[in-house]
């Protein structure tokens, strides 16, 4: 299929496809899926071999939520019978990162729900990485606070943080349909104050919220413009008591063709697969490790995941190996390429670390893929077989909230 051949060879030489190119891989068929997925396999192993890096959540602060964000089971006005508590302890939560740590995880999250942290809770988590990194120096944390205000990034680069995650999570088109407390320039916004202050960006998307091919493929070229380091890609778990909770679009096949798109256009950069990962994917996931190079170990931040055993397993049953923590995640010209973004911007300059748009004109989307080569895809492939609005039945049986771990008195499942 030459569609694919032109976007291996793009992804082996860490190129970028065209817009519409990535749409063309969310239009193949069931029948060219098995090739797709091979395709996006090949650009997966010239960057990242066969290592899988194993992220651990920890929930510092669960619910109660001023933000609106409608897929979120934290929200404002939530039913969601999720668990609910404020701030943990730093031995707290140093417990639950060790017990991740323990089951291979190479990076620790620290989560918290809200609109943004106070300089208070800065503090907090501040002291929260000390315990984290005192008990294991070479972990590495990546910190989840919301919205952040000026110098907060550079405080927590201070205090030991890796990295920020702060997830554009739809294209800016569709933003106010799914939020309205906050916008996706706000969001872009925190993604360059992470980025601007060292921090590795890690920045994605939640797919299965309505949105069309168009609105994927604009989220997943505004984080390579934006140069997020990490693309988690979450498919939306429709909690019930949030107002997205009908809202089943996605099949294991389409999930994959997200994936495959995220990794062409995102050659050489960690895409994680996220949330959702085993309510959608269900008994594809092995495929999906073809694809991505990342994915989270065990519970998520209120639902439950599969068995931090059944992952390593899965790994391992798959041929693929659990990175470890001395290893690097990011092939070195790509780190490179982070660090000279990240002065750049600290010098006021333009942080577009994946695009080298050289716009020149400020941070924001430079047009995207002028920096691609001119060469496209020869063929269009036939229409898909299915939709974006594919008929899944409802499975609402397989959303299962968390009730361990972080928060509880019962052992999480790392
Ligand atoms: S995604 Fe974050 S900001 Fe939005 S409602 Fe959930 S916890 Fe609040």
């Amino acid at each position: 299929m030459d569609l694919l051949d032109t976007l291996t060879a793009k992804g082996l030489r860490g190129e970028v496809p065209t817009r519409e190119e990535a749409l063309a891989v969310l239009a193949t068929t069931d029948d060219e899926l098995l090739d797709v997925v091979a395709a996006a396999g090949k650009v997966r192993r010239r960057w990242f071999g066969r290592r899988v890096k194993l992220n651990y959540l920890v929930n510092l602060k669960s619910g109660l939520c001023p933000e609106d964000c409608s897929y979120c089971s934290q929200r404002l006005g939530s039913k969601a019978e999720i668990l609910k508590y404020t701030w943990l302890k730093p031995d707290q939560a140093a417990d639950a990162a060790r017990a991740g740590v323990a089951g291979g995880a190479k990076r620790v999250c620290l989560v918290a729900s809200g609109r943004g942290p106070t300089d208070r809770d800065i503090d907090r988590v501040t002291t929260t990485m000390a315990a984290i990194k005192e008990a294991d120096p070479e972990v590495e944390i990546c910190v989840c606070l919301g919205l952040l205000s000026d110098n907060q990034a550079e405080r927590l680069k201070a205090a030991g943080a890796d990295a920020y995650n702060h997830n554009l999570n739809t294209s800016e088109g569709t933003y106010g349909d799914i939020a309205t407390t906050h916008t996706y320039a706000d969001r872009v916004d925190t993604v360059q104050k992470a980025h601007g202050a060292g921090l590795s960006a890690c920045s994605g998307l939640i797919a299965g919220m309505g949105e069309s091919d168009e609105d994927l493929v604009d989220v997943v070229f505004a984080l390579r413009e934006l140069g997020s380091d990490s693309v988690p890609v979450n498919f939306l778990i429709p909690f019930e008591g949030t107002p997205l909770a009908k809202e089943w679009n996605l099949s294991p096949q389409r999930c994959l063709r997200i994936l495959a798109m995220a990794r062409f256009v995102h050659p050489d950069t960690e895409v994680r697969i996220a949330g959702g990962r085993e309510v959608h994917l269900r008994s594809m996931q092995p495929l999906g490790l073809h694809i991505a190079n990342s994915i989270f170990l065990g519970d998520y931040l209120t639902s439950e995941g599969q068995a931090g055993q059944a992952d390593l397993d899965m790994i391992k049953d798959a041929g693929f190996e659990v990175e470890g923590a001395g290893e690097a995640t990011l092939p070195r010209h790509r780190a490179d390429l982070a660090e000279a973004a990240q002065a750049a911007q600290a010098a006021g300059g333009c942080g577009t670390a994946a695009s080298a748009c050289g716009s020149g004109g400020g941070c924001g989307p430079c047009g995207g893929h002028s920096h691609a080569p001119a060469e496209t895809a020869e063929t269009v492939p036939a229409p898909a077989e299915e939709t974006a609005t594919a008929n899944d039945e409802l499975r609402s049986d397989l959303v299962k909230v968390r009730r361990r771990g972080a928060g509880t008195e019962l052992a999480p499942n790392a």
